[in-house]
């Protein structure tokens, strides 16, 4: 029997972001279209010669996409909304950018604005930091085949000499990923099916025989609408010439699996890194001539494999039938080559695997199966070895951070007293007016900061010359803070690059790249540290900042930090223990910067968790295991603190209903969340919940470089009194503001400011 090699998709970015610099430089008119092309093109044949080097048998072609591969199913689906005016011919370039990115308005002078058109509406992919496009359908709309990038991709690689499986995202994850407006997008599902029919025709046609099917859906609780359209999908496309291969990723079938094992397909992949226990059950239900496809490395994350362990599993069936070995997902998600790290130390460094490496450990995989595992000895020991010091190692494991986290007692998860007795200490020591005005912690990041950080970070700048740069913005936005009249003010965070890796940074058990990059959206690339090891906090990490601040003035400077579920959810974590260990692990760290704060004489304290709600499983049932731990994590890192210190959090999302009682829990004295784009109608959630403290609803859209008038804030705070009491509520943006300039920041806080004062005077004349 056989094993062979698969690649589910590599990532697109290229090894140095390649194609982030073609994208901007064509977006910027300093290309044409064809260099763009010429460049993408490029990097697939990379791609497809680096992955056969290494010994991948299976290839993917159209895994590849200029911005996203959901919005390239659509685009092939012909499912382009009417704004776009693409007409039911051929799509250009220039609409699929504009669906993906919006068009701006141009201003012809006499401050005539035209015509602009949004973007499709982006959002998270499953439990990936990777956001795709979401396909938009309308009642009557008419679907045609448009385009022909997968047949084109397969001929390329094809003219190439690489004989590859083309990735198609499967119609019932597309349908069920769809937004319908007035129209159920499952009303669609033949009409996509012939459409599909006719892709794979000519995919056969052109000579591919298999073809990679991806249905993430299957991890999902489904609906009996969803196994019933997959059932209808899979009997018609097997009939199309071709065998699919149909992918299973980001977790377990379990109460699918029977029913995925029977769908008429020739080939099955699973995930074997989220549910190892799978297996046996897919052995069972799997007829013999289904070829598996076992996703054996973790395509989620940046773990070098203990190769033995995963051979032990494997051999028994390899012996049995033919196998493929592949990594659990696409390789989309971790970076590309650990190969270009040079800022990681080599103790770190043999613990990693980024996506070449991945295809390296397959590649022993393999020939342990085929030739046995003397013919690779040398690589088997080598990746024991790294296993097994990881085990030990004293850079991962610190005796004192167990200790610590094993005395935590419950009463360290508890404020001293109930919320209603530390209102009215606070109110004491603060002595904030009605409606108090505040912002979310980060003023513009302009480009003389962004440059200042990396003339330092080059070496051109000095330590003392940046820390006086920094304080000279620090203390320009204070006074500008105390001039425009805010109540409680922030240090703006002009020395953070980042609102995880400025905390991971300075604590012990975080490593970071200088190559990491994995694709967030589009061009967009993010560099998630590494978080190794246990979690500690050699010094204070912000007191110094703060305390700088609060010496310019008497109003109240928040301390602002990031939580640790946020830390955990955007970093890469450690797979030896669980997420909520490691969690806890940070939890304590920023505790502990939450009491030296306290003892420096800060009144309140703001703790991000701007990544809370998008940690979630993807299963309902696994939900409340989830908030349970986040909230008592993020409990652990606020509840030192006496009565009269205000706690404050931030959440950048507007859907709380489903887990306001887990917000609730966190027992904040303060939390200011995203409301301004929905008309403050999540509120109504919060006073049906009895939220009990205080809120702060955005009344800022600060995503739109447009300025709000202060009449529009008053409306929204007026609409908010509908829903609680006036007393609950603090006047603030949506979010931080450092991605705007300070010409829009100035006018529309001068305004919310405004805005306060005209509802205080009109809450007085109420009473
Ligand atoms: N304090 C952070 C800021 O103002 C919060 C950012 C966020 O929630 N994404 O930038
Ligand atoms: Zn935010």
């Amino acid at each position: 029997m056989t094993a062979t090699v698969a690649t589910l998709g590599f990532p697109r970015i290229g090894p140095r972001r390649e194609l982030k610099f073609a994208l901007e430089k064509y977006w910027s008119g300093k290309s044409t279209e064809a260099e763009l092309q010429d460049a993408a093109s490029g990097l697939r044949t990379a791609a497809w010669a680096r992955q056969k080097a290494l010994g991948a048998d299976w290839l993917p072609s159209n895994d590849f996409s200029l911005y996203d591969h959901v919005l390239d199913t659509s685009v092939m689906l012909g499912a382009i909304p009417d704004r776009y005016g693409a007409g039911a011919g051929e799509a250009d370039l220039a609409t699929y950018f504009a669906m993906a990115r919006g068009t701006t308005a141009t201003d012809d002078g006499c401050g005539q604005a035209h015509a602009s058109l949004t973007a499709c509406e982006m959002t998270k992919w499953f439990d990936t930091n990777y956001h795709y496009m979401v396909p938009e359908l309308v009642a009557g709309q008419k679907l045609t085949l448009n385009g022909s990038k997968i047949v084109d991709e397969y001929r390329e690689a094809r003219a190439q000499g690489f004989e590859t499986r083309p990735v198609l995202l499967g119609p019932v994850t597309w349908l069920s990923l769809a937004k319908g407006r007035d129209v159920d997008p499952f009303d669609f599902l033949d009409e996509v099916l012939g459409l599909y029919s006719v892709i794979l025709g000519h995919l056969g046609h052109a000579g591919a025989e298999w073809v990679q099917i991806d249905e993430p859906v299957l991890v999902l609780d489904l609906d009996e609408r969803q196994r019933k359209a997959l059932t209808r999908a899979y009997a018609k496309l097997t009939r199309c010439g071709v065998k699919l291969m149909l992918a299973t990723y980001f977790g377990g079938l379990e109460d699918n699996l029977t029913f995925a094992a029977s769908l008429p397909v020739a080939g099955l992949h699973i995930d074997l890194v989220r549910a190892p226990d799978q297996l046996d059950r897919v052995l069972k239900a799997a007829p013999r001539s289904l070829l598996l496809s076992l996703g054996v490395i973790d395509g989620r994350n940046v773990w070098r494999s203990d190769l033995q362990r995963i051979l032990d599993r494997v051999e028994p069936i390899a012996a049995g039938r033919d196998i493929v070995l592949a990594p659990s997902c696409s390789l989309l998600h971790v970076p590309v080559d650990l190969a270009l790290e040079g800022r990681i130390d080599d103790e770190v460094k043999q613990w990693l695997a980024f996506a070449v490496q991945k295809i390296e450990e397959l590649a022993i995989l393999k020939r342990a199966l085929n030739e046995g595992r003397a013919s690779v000895a040398v690589e088997l020991a080598a990746s024991a070895q790294a296993a097994a010091n990881r085990l030990t190692s004293a850079r991962i494991h610190d005796a004192n951070v167990s200790t610590r986290v094993a005395a935590a007692t419950p009463a360290m998860r508890e404020r001293h007293s109930a919320y209603e007795t530390r209102a009215l200490a606070q109110a004491e020591v603060l002595g904030l007016p009605a409606f108090p005005t505040t912002t979310i912690g980060s003023f513009p990041q302009t480009a003389e900061v962004r440059h200042a950080r990396a003339e330092h970070n080059r070496g051109h700048l000095d330590d003392a010359a940046y820390q006086q740069f920094l304080r000279e913005e620090t203390a320009r936005a204070i006074r500008w803070q105390e001039e425009v009249g805010l109540d409680m003010l922030v240090h703006g965070e002009f020395e953070r690059n980042d609102m995880v890796q400025y905390f991971g940074e300075q604590l012990s058990g975080f490593a970071f790249t200088v190559n990491g990059w994995v694709q967030s959206y589009g061009s967009r690339c993010v560099r998630p540290p590494i978080l190794y090891g246990d979690v500690s906090r050699p010094d204070p990490m912000t007191v110094e900042w703060w305390r700088y601040a609060q010496s310019l003035t008497g109003k109240p400077v928040k301390g602002m930090l990031t939580g640790p579920v946020t830390i955990l959810n955007w970093s890469f974590v450690r797979d030896d223990q669980p997420r909520e260990a490691s969690c806890r692990q940070i939890a304590f760290a920023i505790r502990a910067e939450v009491l030296d704060l306290e003892a420096a004489g800060c009144k309140a304290i703001q703790i991000d968790e701007a990544a809370l709600r998008e940690g979630l499983p993807l299963r309902k049932r696994d939900w409340q295991q989830y908030l349970d731990w986040a909230v008592d994590c993020f409990r652990l890192s606020a509840a030192g603190v006496g009565d009269a210190t205000q706690i404050h959090t931030h959440m950048c999302y507007s859907e709380f209903n489903d887990i306001l009682p887990s917000i609730g829990a966190m027992d904040t004295d303060v939390i200011s969340i995203e409301t301004a784009r929905s008309q403050m109608e999540l509120l109504e959630g919060f006073a049906r919940y009895r939220y009990p403290s205080a809120i702060g609803p955005g009344v800022y859209d600060i995503h739109a470089p447009r300025v709000p008038s202060g009449e529009e804030m008053v409306q929204l705070m007026r609409l908010a009194q509908q829903h609680l009491r006036p007393e609950q509520l603090w006047v603030n943006p949506d979010c931080g503001l450092k991605t705007r300039r300070w010409e829009e920041v100035k006018p529309a806080i001068e305004a919310m400011v405004e805005a306060a004062r005209t509802l205080r005077v009109e809450a007085m004349a109420a009473a």
